[in-house]
């Protein structure tokens, strides 16, 4: 038996393998892949310490610190997925969907979130093409340019007031009458000149040839549908949590985000720590992720230790 199973090679996952390389604990780290979300970024410009690096290249560093880390103490299992968690004697097993088991003390959840993709015509066909899922990715391409945003939570409005600094003009879609988004961001964008707010509004094809050329979207008050000229469609549909395997042994908020204690990321069973986007906490970056992760780490070995 280990000390620890870690679940993912995110940020989270892989900060917490570092720590515990230098902790000396007996531990596991499975992961799908070692890179996590921002791996598909064209450039990450908030990496503390590194102005801008390819999300390729960020995955790449991951990697040479976990080759530079693994051996001794720590065992890397990457492409295997956990398909179940379960209790087990003295701790915890995890099964990978390959059928191998992993079985430890203590358990850190670090296996992230994926973005709710927008399920219209034309939406996977222009990922990519004018249809994306990082404003702080992509919206430098989309300078001067008229773009629609589609989503009225916080995410939404801090992606249309992250456009307005490049687009032409930024029109943003909510399915219901009232924004969900914090007041003060509403206002704060509805001041802007070149934004446009179309609540009540259902979203129903993109269309364009090789790129996007426009959005066409059902305004649910007269039930017409017309057609907005955007050459990008940034899409703000919020986050699935990957915490399905996990679902039976802690507690999950009401979208499926593991609960912990921010002092230490502890979820509510004993034995068991979580970091980064798959957890509860409000706000979700690279950053974030990564000192989740470590912050947990520092709790796992006090805990193993005094035990
Ligand atoms: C396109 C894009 C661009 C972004 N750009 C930025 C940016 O510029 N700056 C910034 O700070 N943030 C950015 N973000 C957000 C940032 O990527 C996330 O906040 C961060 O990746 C969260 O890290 P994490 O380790 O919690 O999870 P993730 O990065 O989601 O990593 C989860 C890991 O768990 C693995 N995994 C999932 N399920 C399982 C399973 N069942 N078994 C084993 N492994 C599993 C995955 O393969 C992956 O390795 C961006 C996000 C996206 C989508």
């Amino acid at each position: 038996m280990k000390d620890l199973i870690i679940i993912g090679g995110g940020p989270a996952g892989v900060a917490g393998a570092v720590y515990a390389a230098r902790k000396q604990l007996k531990t596991a780290l499975i992961a799908a892949e070692i890179g996590g979300q921002s791996a598909v970024s064209d450039g990450i410009e908030n990496w503390i310490g590194t102005p801008k690096i390819a999300g390729t290249e960020l995955a790449k560093n991951f990697e040479a610190h976990l080759a530079a880390v693994k051996g001794g103490a720590v065992e890397l299992a990457v492409g295997e997925e956990v398909a179940a968690l379960t209790k087990a004697d003295g701790g915890f097993a995890a099964t990978t969907k390959a059928g191998k088991a992993f079985a430890a003390r203590a358990v850190l959840v670090a296996s992230g979130a994926r973005r709710r993709k927008l399920d219209i015509p034309g939406a996977a066909q222009f990922e990519n093409k004018g249809v994306t899922y990082c404003a702080s990715c992509d919206g430098p391409l989309f300078s001067g340019m008229d773009v629609a945003v589609i989503g009225g939570g916080n995410a939404g409005f801090e992606t249309a007031l992250q456009l307005l600094a490049y687009a032409k003009s930024v029109t943003l879609l909510h399915r219901h009458k009232e924004f969900k988004a914090d007041p003060v961001t509403v206002e704060k964008a509805r001041a802007h000149p070149h934004m446009r707010l179309l609540p009540n509004s259902e979203p129903a094809e993109v269309v364009g040839d090789r790129f996007v050329s426009g959005l066409r979207y059902k305004d649910l008050g007269s039930g017409e549908v017309k057609e907005l000229q955007v050459a990008g469609v940034f899409v703000e549909a919020g986050l699935i949590p990957n915490t399905d395997f996990a679902k039976e042994l802690v507690d999950l908020d009401p979208v499926g985000r593991i609960a912990v204690n921010p002092k230490n990321q502890r979820a509510s069973a004993e034995g068991i720590w979580a970091a980064g986007d798959c957890t509860d906490e409000l706000y979700h970056q690279n950053n974030i992720a990564a000192g989740d992760g470590v912050k947990a780490l520092e709790d796992v070995y006090l805990w193993l230790k005094t035990r």
